[in-house]
């Protein structure tokens, strides 16, 4: 402690800068990490987080400094753990630190009013929690032995593969990453909410992950019920700017005893931490594809490493990085081998040959079949289509014209119900032409088939049925998924027709057939990862069906509409093996030396023109050759267009860097972007760490 405060101090502000910011320093106490102060910044005033305080033997700026105007708040909440995190995340996806920091924070903690103030929000926020801390406190010294000890409904008795999954848990101390490996329906959750009682009865935080927000609200009511009367919350980026930042306060502040998050959470402040669970960890969402490109499941692992607790990742179909840690050791596999409820089974896969059974409307004559005594057993039927809209594109059959984007390479996808042409890539919209622009025709038709549409076929030849379609444009409004689900869950929907948000995480009691079409394009895609992405899509959707006892002979059941039956990949999905998908799929990875047997990072570029894109990255790689070579393992690709090169006006272009050391890696990106951080060019550029898509 030194007794005057000190004279300059380095500040992170939210500017895409890889550096720090230094100001005087003349309020009264001294600086901490993470404190945040209002500076001057251009000719506005803005929020910045307190970094570091400067020797005040390192020799002065050549230049005049602003000073420092005020504190928001004394840095508590964010010191040490949370500093450690953040600072990984930043070397690690080589990203600046003041973007991250503050970014990651709700919106209210890192914006000024018009006032040049602090939103009202923040302070209402902030005391709210610190009632609740203060509520909390008298709870515990009463020493409530409720309080300490929750206890999970006896209708819950664990089978003996979930009390052996859950007593190597509980004996673990200090860090260990678990892969809980369980077919769909095994009752993963159960063992999650046994595990999370004992950590909440001892003291600790949990946080909790899963991959989309849609899930959030049935597992914060199913915590909530079996974890009373410990604070649950939830954040998610669709919430109320006061109602996340009130739970961020209680997370923060150390009131919530569980934390139910998307991905943003993992880089919520958690004081108490002490477990860690990332559901369906297998999932593309934990991949945030603006900004920081991070994945949360990763994050999620270092953050249980830096605090020494142990950290849970759940799936049916975990990733293969994943799998191939706990194949080596690494993670600690436990496996759940079957279905939890007495008499429930994993559906018979029946693969549909469209070549045989030629289909109309999208839907073969089995599958219409299979569907109609589904419904009239009284059971209900998933029907999985990947795509939205009505039609993925509108054409004219006398001339051949097609609706394309104006800002896009692409194609507009008919929204029939709207009457509109919409871009899924820029989101532009329009009304559905009259008549062909190009030569006045006005039958206008769809090609291929959406969610909309096989929802119209649907009502139409099996008119007594209630078709329920559940899809990102079904559930635009807020309180819409909810309300589509509870209307699945309760039996008022014979038939759903969905996109993979019906696939993931959900408990249908109901459902007896799965119906799965359109999945040949993903057999054959340039994606390395598309076949572990179908086969992941395929297994948790298949899983939404017979998760209860069958009664009268039912039996659950899949059918999977392909031209390519023989297809390796099939041959699992019929015998419900991940095991053998993926020790195929990890060989093919080995020997085409693709992660996770290697490393890589892409740099993209954006410009109004291709060609600039291409001679930044030529630039960029000639820039790198002499630091690759030196690293000797270094290899960067050459730059190429995007599949879809232009999308909003912008034409994009991308360049791989891969290693086999990830370290060389790493070591060689800090060397090369510092190199590129110099160069002035029109052209914007990023890079993105483990990239999902290529
Ligand atoms: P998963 O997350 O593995 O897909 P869930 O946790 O949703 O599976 O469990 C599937 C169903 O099994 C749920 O309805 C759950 O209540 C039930 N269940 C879980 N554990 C048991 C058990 N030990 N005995 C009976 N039913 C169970
Ligand atoms: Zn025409
Ligand atoms: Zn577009």
């Amino acid at each position: 402690m030194t007794g005057c405060p000190p004279k300059r101090v380095r500040v992170l502000i939210a500017a895409p800068l890889p550096r720090v910011f230094t100001y005087e320093w003349c309020l009264g106490e001294s600086p901490v990490f993470g404190q945040r102060v209002i500076v001057p910044w251009g000719n506005r005033l803005r929020v910045a987080m307190v970094h570091s305080v400067v020797d005040e033997f390192e020799s002065p700026e050549e230049f005049e400094l602003k000073s420092v105007q005020a504190c928001l708040d004394d840095g508590v909440l964010l010191r040490g753990d949370w500093q450690q995190l953040i600072e990984f995340a930043a070397d690690y996806y080589h990203y600046p630190l003041g973007l991250i920091a503050l970014e990651c924070l709700p919106k209210a903690l890192r914006v000024l009013n018009a006032k040049g103030a602090e939103p009202v929000m923040v302070a209402k926020s902030r005391e709210y929690a610190l009632a609740a801390r203060a509520k909390r406190d008298e709870l515990t010294e009463s020493n409530n032995p409720k309080v300490s000890k929750p206890v999970a409904p006896p209708e819950f008795r664990l089978n003996s593969e979930q009390k052996s999954a859950l007593e190597t848990l509980a004996e673990s101390k200090g860090f260990c990453c678990f892969l809980l490996y369980g077919v769909t329906g095994s009752g993963k959750t159960e063992v999650y909410l046994h595990a999370i009682a004992e950590k909440v009865a001892a003291g600790h935080q949990v946080l909790v992950l899963l991959p989309e927000i849609n899930l959030t609200p049935a597992a914060q009511k199913l915590y909530e019920e079996r974890l009373k009367p410990f604070k649950v919350v939830v954040l998610h980026s669709n919430l109320a700017e006061l109602t996340r930042t009130k739970a961020w306060y209680l997370a923060a502040l150390g009131v919530a005893d569980v934390v139910i998050a998307t991905r943003l959470g993992v880089l919520t402040p958690l004081p108490r931490l002490g477990f860690v669970v990332v559901d369906e960890e297998h999932d593309p969402s934990y991949k945030q594809q603006e900004g920081m490109k991070y994945n949360a499941r990763d994050l999620a692992v270092v953050l249980a490493k830096q605090r020494n607790v142990p950290v849970v990742l759940g799936s049916a179909t975990p990733s293969l990085e994943t799998w191939q840690k706990a194949e080596l050791g690494q993670y600690k596999r436990l496996s759940l081998t079957t279905r939890a409820v007495t008499g429930a089974s994993l559906p018979q896969v029946d693969l549909i040959n469209t070549a045989n059974f030629k289909p109309k409307e999208g839907l073969s004559e089995p599958v219409m079949q299979a569907l109609k005594s589904t419904f009239e057993a009284g059971k209900q039927s998933i029907v999985f289509l990947n795509r939205r809209g009505y039609a993925p594109q509108m054409m004219c059959e006398a001339c051949g014209w097609v609706a394309g984007c104006k800002h896009c390479s692409t194609h507009m996808v008919w929204h029939k119900r709207e009457k509109a042409l919409r871009c899924h890539h820029c989101g532009a919209g329009q009304r559905v032409p009259a008549h062909c622009p190009d030569c006045g025709n006005q039958d206008l038709t769809g090609f291929g088939r959406g969610t909309q549409r096989l929802e119209e076929v649907l009502a139409l030849l099996m008119p007594d049925t209630r078709v329920l379609r559940i899809d990102a444009d079904s559930t635009r409004n807020k309180g819409q998924v909810e309300a589509l689900l509870e209307q699945a869950h309760s039996g008022e929907a014979d038939v759903l027709v969905g996109t993979q948000m019906i696939a993931k995480g959900h408990d249908f009691a109901n459902v007896e057939l799965v119906v799965a079409l359109n999945v040949d394009a993903s057999l054959f895609s340039h994606s390395y990862k598309a076949p572990e992405r179908l086969f992941a899509q395929l297994m948790q959707v298949a899983g939404r069906a017979g998760r209860r006892a069958s009664e009268g002979g039912h039996h659950a059941r899949m059918m999977v509409q392909t031209r390519y039956p023989d297809h390796p990949l099939f041959a699992s999905l019929k015998a419900h093996d991940y095991p053998s998908f993926a020790a195929h799929e990890l060989q093919g990875r080995l020997e085409a030396r693709m992660p996770p047997f290697s490393y890589q990072a892409m740099i993209r570029a954006d410009h109004k023109n291709l060609g600039n894109c291409l001679e930044f990255l030529k630039m960029a790689k000639n820039l790198g050759e002499d630091l690759a070579r030196e690293e000797g393992v270094v290899f960067i690709c050459d730059p190429v267009p995007l599949t879809i090169v232009r999308v909003a006006e912008v034409e994009r272009a991308q360049m791989l860097v891969e290693s086999e050391s990830r370290p060389a890696l790493h070591r060689f990106l800090n060397a090369w972007l510092l190199a590129l951080w110099e160069v002035k060019t029109s052209t914007r550029w990023f890079v993105e760490i483990d990239p999902a898509e290529l």
